[in-house]
């Protein structure tokens, strides 16, 4: 089977190294996202006139699209160390003090896939957020109290695929929510554009225009692709032409819209076990075989994105296009 190279979610070991190259280190050579990119660059310079940490940022969107490289140009941009962590890492409040109380002054604190943290870490978060400031619980049962611990003022950067599963009073504490978007097409172009260049590889100019075409939005995608497409040429001492690129994407049965095999799972199953739709959410898990929020965080938004897939009240439906990508014909509809 040849590896899911659209999955946005799995990033192999070997793969940290070679992100870690290719990750823009200002906000100026961030491609795309502009918006967001205005609103941080508005945020942090207001902060460093005023002297102060900058407000504690919470980026939301799909894997792939930026946010841990965002935290560590928000770092760079201050000048600043950056402390990197997860949700999952933090699984008792303990955890989580030891680490905030070991924080340098103005530090950036990143933590990744922030809904999944512990319950009991989050409401220390929020007062350590607010404050700067934690209880530290000593003892059990009616002899138990609680030392106050000052904290070094720090910015914290929280990114999630799912901002709706955060409590209100965590999300109310960060001063900026940015939401990331898929990229478009001349976004991605820039994207592998710069990649191909810091990989001193020549590709040309249409041929970087069929890996953006088929990286699902994404430039985790999109760059892995290059490297499956710099291989090929290296190997068919072929230039770097569209030809190739096209025989090099064949080769790892990546799909003309860049879709991964969950998406395709997702699609014919919605199309081939519901007709098309509409069908609820959980069902539609179910029948794949994943969790709910896998689907709604990670496969639908770029479904629903590229028009594959329409949300109703009723559920989900699969488009005429999805039909068609499959090149099956979509029943009269009465
Ligand atoms: P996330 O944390 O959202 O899953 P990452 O920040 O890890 O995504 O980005 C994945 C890869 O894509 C990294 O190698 C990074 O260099 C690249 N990348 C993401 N966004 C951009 C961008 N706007 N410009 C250039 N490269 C990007």
């Amino acid at each position: 089977l040849p590896e899911d190279l659209t999955n946005p979610e799995l990033v192999a070991e070997t793969e940290l190294a070679f992100e870690g190259a290719l990750r823009p280190h200002t906000l100026a050579e961030f491609v795309g996202q502009k918006k967001v990119r205005g609103q941080l660059e508005l945020l942090l310079t207001a902060a460093s006139m005023q002297g102060r940490t900058p407000d504690h940022i919470l980026l939301a969107g799909p894997p792939g699209l930026g946010k841990t490289t965002l935290s560590m140009i928000v770092a760079e941009e201050t000048g600043k160390p950056l402390r990197m962590t997860s949700g999952p890492a933090i699984q008792h409040a303990g955890d989580l003090a030891a680490m905030l109380s070991s924080l340098m002054p103005g530090e950036v604190l990143f933590v990744d896939e922030i809904h999944r943290m512990a319950r009991s870490a989050e409401e220390m978060l929020y007062l350590a957020m607010e404050d700067f400031r934690i209880d530290i619980m000593v003892g059990k049962g009616a002899g138990a109290t609680s030392i106050p611990l000052e904290l070094a003022p720090f910015t914290l950067v929280g990114a999630t695929t799912r901002a709706g599963l955060l409590p209100n009073p965590l999300r109310d504490r960060f001063g900026f929510t940015a939401h990331l978007e898929f990229y478009d097409p001349a976004e991605l172009e820039l994207v592998i554009s710069r990649a191909a260049r810091l990989m001193g590889f020549e590709i040309s100019a249409d041929a970087i225009q069929v890996i953006a075409s088929r990286s699902r939005g994404t430039p985790r995608i999109a760059n892995r692709l290059l490297r499956r497409v710099r291989d090929y040429f290296l190997v068919h001492q072929s230039v770097g032409d569209r030809s190739a690129v096209d025989a090099a994407l064949e080769l790892y049965d990546v799909d003309t819209l860049g879709l991964d095999r969950l998406d395709r799972a997702v699609l014919r199953g919605l199309i081939e076990r519901f007709k098309g739709g509409p069908v609820g959410l959980s069902t539609l898990a179910v029948s794949v075989g994943e969790d709910s929020e896998t689907i709604e965080a990670v496969v639908e938004p770029f479904l629903v994105r590229a028009g594959l897939v329409s949300r109703t009240p009723r559920g989900r439906v699969a488009t005429e296009a999805a039909w068609n990508h499959f090149n099956l014909s979509q029943p009269n509809v009465l």
